[in-house]
């Protein structure tokens, strides 16, 4: 006996009679078929030293010009002091101040683990002393998270902290661009059961670009069509998601850029004045951890006739604005210059350099002739020009809204809301509600 084929009508009716079947079991559970939540990916990206200043200087960014027309939007996104780099992708990836992740600079020194960065191992979250970064909190509740160029990507004792990181392998051995943009893409569209929903993607441009090209310099403005080219093609992936899924574009940076002038020369400092002291300097401060003997009271009177360039401030009594503690990486003595001075330690001076007699003869304020900077950042926060750009887009945020200001401290807190997840534990920062949608 053969059983006749189900008629197109008959199939027809089979199925609208289960579906009608299956809405009104729905109902009688409380469940709407509207009320199935789309499940959201959120790709955070941190762009290097991304200044507004940068951003209007290079005129034609469509992709930026969409996702404040389109989302949520800040010029006042503030970074923790010294407002350089990994201090704070820290913060940014954690939403801590310096004081309860533990990087208090690009370069510091920890009393057993010695000179911060100096293994080419910045990237180790062992350094962090306490704080867990988005993607770690969101491992721990059960979300996969991917993970590329970021530092705190991987640990030397704990392995990869994400499902997903690359490369596994020091701070400054990174991935291409090109290379981290198309994987974040593929990741996108996977459609396993054990896809990531948190992808952070770290670019070190325009910062690189900038630091010898000036702040509206012409292949700045390029970095900068380049970095908004980055985030149009997320943006094309991010609205073809896979069907049952929305996505959420977070984008930020570590701190602002400002043109520069003269320099000051810590080495020649500490010659001119025998300071006998560790120096870690970078930016626009410079770290002192004293000897044994050495007076904080007496270099704070010696170095007092450069307040013009810098000041220093003696551990204990730093300015408000510096939330670095009192642990035992803080230095006994911080110089902080003020525009549109900067810092370098002996280091940095090529060996010709010191044939010249750099850090022994010459003055210890002068404007370099070669390999000097036309940008930095590092000063004072409350300083505009240290100011970042902010942007949310997408799923679950307001359109066309700004933010005044934010703290660098409030970025991982509101991209856990998004995630619909707690922040990492312990956190400083708060979610920006007011940009979320309601
Ligand atoms: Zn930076």
């Amino acid at each position: 006996m053969s059983v006749r084929p189900t008629s197109f009508w008959g199939q027809a009716v089979i199925v609208t009679v289960r579906l009608f079947c299956a809405a009104a079991i729905l109902a009688q559970f409380g469940f709407a078929a509207e009320a199935v939540a789309a499940e959201r990916t959120v790709v955070v990206v941190l762009f290097d030293g991304f200044s507004p200043a940068e951003l209007d200087a290079a005129k034609a960014t469509p992709n930026f010009d969409r996702l404040k027309r389109e989302g949520v939007w800040s010029r006042h996104l503030v970074p923790a002091f010294p407002t350089i780099s990994l201090i704070n992708h820290t913060t940014f990836e954690t939403g801590c101040w310096p004081e309860h992740h533990g990087i208090l600079s690009n370069e510091f020194y920890d009393p057993k683990l010695g000179r911060f960065g100096d293994k080419m191992d910045a990237g180790d979250a062992d350094w962090h002393i306490g704080c867990e970064a988005m993607w770690q909190a969101a491992e721990r509740q059960g979300v996969h998270s991917a993970v590329f160029n970021w530092v705190g990507r991987w640990s030397s004792t704990r392995g990869k902290l994400a499902s997903v990181i690359s490369p596994m392998t020091k701070w400054k051995n990174r991935e291409s661009d090109d290379r981290i943009l198309a994987d974040a893409i593929k990741l996108l569209h996977d459609k396993s059961p054990d896809h990531p929903r948190l992808i952070a993607l770290y670019f070190d441009r325009p910062d690189n670009i900038a630091h010898y090209n000036g702040v509206t310099g012409a292949k700045t403005q390029e970095a900068v069509r380049q970095v908004d080219a980055i985030t149009g093609k997320l943006m094309a992936a991010l609205s073809s998601l896979p069907p049952g899924r929305e996505g959420t574009l977070v984008v930020g940076t570590d701190h602002g850029m400002m043109d520069v002038g003269p320099m000051i020369n810590v080495g020649r400092l500490m010659n001119m004045y025998d300071i006998r002291a560790k120096q870690a300097t970078d930016g626009t401060t410079a770290f002192l951890y004293l000897d044994k003997g050495e007076s904080a009271g007496r270099l704070v009177n010696v170095l007092s006739g450069y307040g013009y360039a810098f000041r220093p401030y003696v551990k204990g009594q730093f300015p408000s604005y510096a939330h670095l503690g009192n642990g035992p990486r803080v230095p006994d003595i911080m110089l902080v210059a003020k525009p549109p001075y900067w810092i370098v330690g002996p280091e940095v001076f090529p060996w010709w350099a010191n044939a010249l007699g750099v850090n022994h003869f010459w003055p210890p304020i002068f404007t370099p002739f070669a390999g000097g900077l036309k940008a930095t950042h590092g000063y004072d926060p409350a300083i505009g020009q240290m100011h970042g750009i902010f942007y949310m887009w997408g799923a679950g945020v307001k359109k066309n809204y700004e933010i005044p200001r934010l703290d660098m401290i409030d970025i991982h807190p509101t991209v856990m809301m998004l995630l619909g997840l707690q922040s990492g534990k312990p956190v400083d920062g708060r979610p920006v509600t007011s940009a979320l949608a309601p």
